[in-house]
């Protein structure tokens, strides 16, 4: 493995796979992507946070040794490009890495480095936890009753960008081909995407969340899809969840649930429901409880995440990870973008960052220190003491800044 300018530090330890398990040494190398925008602010805050809780939970026993992978806009203006191949090499080899927010360039032609990452390293799941917590300020009457983990799948449908702009040649090509060879007509002023949704591709994600319902303890796990319009790609996404479950005695359909177990779950089962996307919407808003585990295409995952993470008070506490279960490489991430108008003012919130650091330390194993984190994030927001974003539709709160929210969890931990 060669690096053309990337130092890595000799204190660290490399995480590897063996048997399909994480092996996390003591001592692991973790890349660090700080992120443009807002990403230094919420990132440095993050790291602190992280380190403290480690320490806290293991004094010197364990100890992550971080190593900064430039991307994005800084990395544009030192390295000429916004992904240099070391970032890329050292992502594929040390498995684990954790990132702000990086800007996409609008209408620069530029593809999301986001996008980018995820495809690169096959990262399939993209994993969002919605939870609330007791004090942020919610449009819900009742936000408890949401608490939901969403698997969006990562690498296909739309988010390919197959697509071709109207009136260019290879938009006419594909339109007449269209209609010549497969009979379809397109107005010829469209322009044209194409959607693919893979039998592969689905049944690994629909695998990986059943894995996770399992050996979370979840009540139930529910395939979201538009399959009464689009049959062969989200429709064939619901039969092939439901054909990879099958493999698993744990789930009963709800079908076997009212007809075989007279509507009362056995114990130890997982019911598997599927819900077409439209109704998902309505339900998490009138029925969330019911829901669990949803696992979605791509896009309606995308749209998925956003509106649950609303529904509990907003994107700024959000987190998410990008997670390849068979090879071991996950990505973990702040959901919200770089806010640019908000760079290097130490104001934002940084609780997606710290709480995308809580789903890797769970990933890593140490829970303990992941729970000193929930548990102290939790508390300062109950005691009202929070940024701008919440201070401003809470009666009564005191208003911190980034780093002293930061500081604020590390002090609250116990
Ligand atoms: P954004 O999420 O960056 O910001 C929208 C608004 O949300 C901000 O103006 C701010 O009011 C609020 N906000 C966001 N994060 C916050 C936080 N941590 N605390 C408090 N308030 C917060 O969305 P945008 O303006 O549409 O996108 C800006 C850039 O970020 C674009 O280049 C976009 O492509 C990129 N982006 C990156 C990611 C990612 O890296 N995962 C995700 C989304 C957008």
């Amino acid at each position: 493995m060669n690096f053309d300018f990337l130092q890595i530090p000799e204190a660290g330890e490399k995480i590897t796979m063996s048997d399909g398990k994480l092996i996390v040494p003591s001592n692991p190398l973790i890349g660090l992507i700080i992120g443009d925008g807002i990403g230094p602010d919420i990132s440095r805050v993050g790291q602190k946070v992280i380190d403290a809780a480690v320490k806290k939970a293991y004094t010197n026993q364990r100890k992550i040794v971080w190593c900064e992978l430039p991307a994005g806009e800084s990395a544009l203006q030192q390295y000429d490009t916004i992904l240099p191949e070391d970032t890329l090499t050292f992502l594929q080899n040390y498995l684990v890495a954790i990132k702000g927010p990086l800007t996409t360039p609008v209408g620069s032609g530029t593809r999301s480095l986001n996008v980018t990452l995820r495809q690169k390293l096959d990262l399939y799941s993209c994993v969002r936890p919605v939870k609330y917590f007791p004090g942020v300020p919610s449009p819900m009457v009742s936000p408890q009753k949401l608490d939901v983990i969403i698997f969006r799948e990562n690498t296909e449908d739309l988010y390919m960008g197959i697509e071709w702009k109207e009136g260019t040649l290879a938009a006419q090509k594909i339109i007449s081909f269209l209609k010549t060879e497969m009979g379809v007509t397109i107005r010829a002023d469209s322009g044209v995407g194409i959607k693919p949704i893979s039998k592969f591709a689905t049944q690994r994600l629909v695998k990986s969340a059943i894995e996770y319902a399992l050996k979370n303890n979840r009540r139930s796990l529910t395939l979201v899809h538009k399959g009464n319009i689009m049959k062969f790609t989200e429709g064939a996404f619901k039969e092939w969840g439901y054909e990879i479950a099958r493999e698993y005695p744990e789930l009963i359909t709800e079908e076997e649930l009212y007809h075989k177990y007279n509507g009362t779950v056995p114990a130890g089962k997982i019911i598997l429901k599927d819900r077409i996307a439209d109704s998902m919407f309505q339900q998490l808003l009138l029925r969330p409880e019911e829901y669990d585990l949803l696992v979605a295409p791509n896009l309606n995952g995308d749209y998925l995440s956003d509106a649950c993470a609303a529904q509990v008070g907003g994107l700024g506490i959000a987190p998410g990870a990008n997670i390849n279960y068979e090879s071991g490489h996950a990505l973990f991430e702040a959901t919200h973008g770089s806010a640019p108008k908000y760079t290097g003012m130490d104001k934002v919130n940084p609780g997606s960052f710290i709480l995308s650091g809580v789903m890797m330390l769970d990933y890593l194993g140490w829970h303990e220190a992941a729970q000193l984190i929930v548990k102290s994030f939790s508390t300062i927001i109950t005691q009202k003491t929070v940024t701008y974003d919440l201070a401003r539709q809470m009666a009564g709160a005191k208003l911190l800044k980034c780093s002293e929210f930061g500081e604020a969890i590390i002090n609250n931990m116990s």
